[in-house]
């Protein structure tokens, strides 16, 4: 049960900052069904290859278990919808308090609940890029599953070969690929991101482990830069020691009492 001297607290500080930078990690949509990596019923437990290389380190060494791995992500994001604690970061966003999200997550769920300033640091699973020319198509989350749908009920095994026949085409004539970043590749949004981070005061660091890089280095860079840094999790992550405050539960819960919070100080 969290303290509420500490949900006061956050929104003190939150309504006396200039600049708020968001910062997510899978752990924010974990109550809106969607398996974070790293806990205990994350992907890594059972795949503990992909803890090092990723989804594509699995498919090398077990290409067999293409079509479990792929439809148990996908059948997480199928039927998802955002949860409190994305309607909060909306509201917060419209009541002129968070001015941008930096995000880990591809699963569209803050957009989805009304943020309009997200900084996708590692795509979104909902969009493609053509491997050739420099387009980009979003699909709607029907024609995403109708697509995937169609390629998993015939996948038996994975190589690159089976599947780049088998992706969407390009108005070029090229493939495209899923617009999201794998292991090793470059993260997006890296020059906004690190704009976003060098002029906020005050960061809002939720839902992750703090562990995987470059994103971590944002809250680092923060600090350093003097911003003060509030996190909420409902276990301490790599980053917590850094932190001014940290409010120890789902954001889903705590969220929402930060904003009513707010909301009856502004009363
Ligand atoms: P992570 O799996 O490493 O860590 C998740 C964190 O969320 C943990 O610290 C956990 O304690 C916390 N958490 C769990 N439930 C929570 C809740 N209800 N409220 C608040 N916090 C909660 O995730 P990460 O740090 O984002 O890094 C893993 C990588 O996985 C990222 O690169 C991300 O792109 C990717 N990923 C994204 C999604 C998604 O888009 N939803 C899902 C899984 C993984
Ligand atoms: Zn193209």
């Amino acid at each position: 049960m969290i303290e509420s001297d500490k949900v006061v607290e956050a929104s003190r500080i939150i309504c006396s900052s200039n600049w708020m930078l968001g910062f997510t990690g899978a752990g924010v949509s974990a109550e809106s069904g969607i398996s974070t990596f790293r806990d205990l019923d994350g992907l890594w437990n059972r795949y503990p290859e992909g803890a090092s290389g990723g989804i594509m380190g699995i498919l090398r060494r077990h290409p067999e278990t293409a079509h479990e791995l792929f439809s148990g992500m996908l059948n997480s994001i199928r039927n998802a919808t955002p949860n409190p604690g994305h309607h909060a970061l909306s509201e917060l966003e419209r009541m002129g308090y968070l001015k941008s999200i930096i995000t880990q997550n591809g699963d569209n769920l803050h957009q989805d609940a009304g943020s309009s300033k997200v900084l996708e640091l590692h795509g979104n699973a909902f969009r493609f890029r053509c491997l050739e020319c420099t387009r980009k198509k979003h699909f709607s989350r029907d024609g995403l599953f109708y697509l995937v749908d169609d390629i998993l009920s015939k996948m038996d095994h994975f190589s690159i070969e089976w599947i780049i026949p088998r992706l969407p085409s390009c108005k070029c004539g090229e493939p495209m690929r899923p617009d999201v970043v794998g292991f090793g590749e470059p993260v997006h949004n890296l020059e906004k991101a690190s704009e976003a981070t060098s002029r906020c005061d005050l960061m809002l660091i939720m839902g992750t482990s703090g562990v995987v890089y470059p994103a971590a280095m944002f809250p680092v860079l923060a600090k350093r830069n003097g911003a003060k840094l509030i996190e909420i999790n409902p276990k301490e992550s790599a980053l917590t020691s850094k932190c001014d405050l940290f409010l120890p539960g789902k954001t889903g819960e705590i969220l929402p009492m930060i904003v009513e919070n707010i909301k009856e100080m502004n009363r």
